[in-house]
């Protein structure tokens, strides 16, 4: 069959090609396959000019107006400063500096060694971590600061401690200290702390620690990971509309059943070797702009959302014959 294209259908044809360069500008395609969110996310080095606000769900989101955290402070310096993720929602970034500073003068604790914050518009990373988006999450080292400002290469090569002994069961013997405890407590103190993450083990030792005082208790909950540095996470700030907040942690403090059946998944056989060989599962596609809140979109800028090129558009596959 001779394929042949009127001029009507070529017209047709482009009205179609420009519409669907249109659509393709808008959700963040490119040569017909929607980019991944943190493609776009990771490639943007500075805050978008709009009022603060964190957007969406802690690992859907996005962050407007971020703030930086300074390199160095008065109880900080903040680490691996080539991932540029010292980035935050302004609330968060003052916490930060508000924790180190009360640490410091209150709990001798020598100052914060600040791990990732967020991107400077928040959303998806290109490595680790499923949250951190919205500019309300940061990380903070369990190792003390040194007595020194550490250069840009030191940054990057200096690595975090584990606070676990060698059985991975229980808590470090010399590594873990009074001090420790006092830092995390401090830093569950504020109000605006919605949760607060380490590793079970930790959170034994923090009851073990406690004491009479155990209303903090309640906001540190227990994940996989964070033995080498915590997790400090806020509630959804005044005047972020469209910020999720994450349910209340349950009541109590967390010390009697969660905890144990923590200690259950810990302590659990590994899965035997599979004898047959193991069906390879199909990459899961990426998240796309399509799937973060709206106004991620305006965060991220025209500039920053590549639109379809004319020639990238599939034209009509002839059949042969
Ligand atoms: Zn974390």
């Amino acid at each position: 069959m001779k394929a042949v294209i009127s001029s009507g259908f070529r017209t047709i044809l482009f009205g179609l090609g420009a519409g669907f360069a249109v659509l393709c500008g808008l959700s963040g395609i490119a040569h017909g396959e929607p980019i991944a969110a943190k493609k776009l996310f990771g490639k943007v080095k500075i805050p978008s000019p709009l009022k603060a606000r964190a957007i969406g769900k802690y690992n859907r989101g996005c962050l407007a107006g971020g703030k930086m955290l300074p390199v160095d402070g008065p109880a900080w310096q903040a680490m691996r400063l080539s991932r540029n993720r010292n980035w935050g929602h302004p609330s968060l970034v003052d916490l930060v500096e508000k924790l180190a500073v009360d640490a410091k003068a209150k709990d001798g604790w020598p100052g914060l060694l600040v791990g990732d914050l967020a991107q400077p518009r928040g959303g998806p990373m290109l490595t680790g971590h499923a949250s951190h988006q919205v500019g309300l999450d940061a990380d903070i080292w369990l190792k003390p600061m040194p007595d020194r400002t550490l250069s840009r290469e030191e940054r990057e090569k200096i690595s975090a401690i584990t606070m676990l002994g060698q059985d991975k069961l229980s808590i470090h013997p010399d590594r873990w200290t009074p001090r420790h405890v006092a830092l995390i407590r401090r830093a569950a103190s504020y109000p605006e702390v919605a949760r607060i993450f380490v590793h079970p083990v930790i959170k034994k030792a923090l009851c073990k620690a406690a004491g009479k005082d155990r209303k903090w208790l309640r906001r540190i909950r227990p994940w996989w990971g964070h033995h080498y540095h915590f997790h400090v996470r806020l509630k959804c700030p005044p005047r972020s509309r469209g910020c999720v907040n994450q349910p209340a942690p349950p009541p109590g403090d967390g010390c009697g059943k969660q905890l144990k059946a923590w200690f259950k998944l810990l302590t659990r056989p590994k899965p035997k070797k599979p004898t047959k060989p193991v069906k390879k599962r199909k990459p899961r596609p990426p998240v796309t702009l399509a799937h973060l809140p709206k106004a991620c979109r305006q965060v991220l800028g025209k500039e920053n959302i590549p639109s379809a090129r004319r020639d990238t558009v599939p034209l009509p596959v002839r059949k042969p014959g």
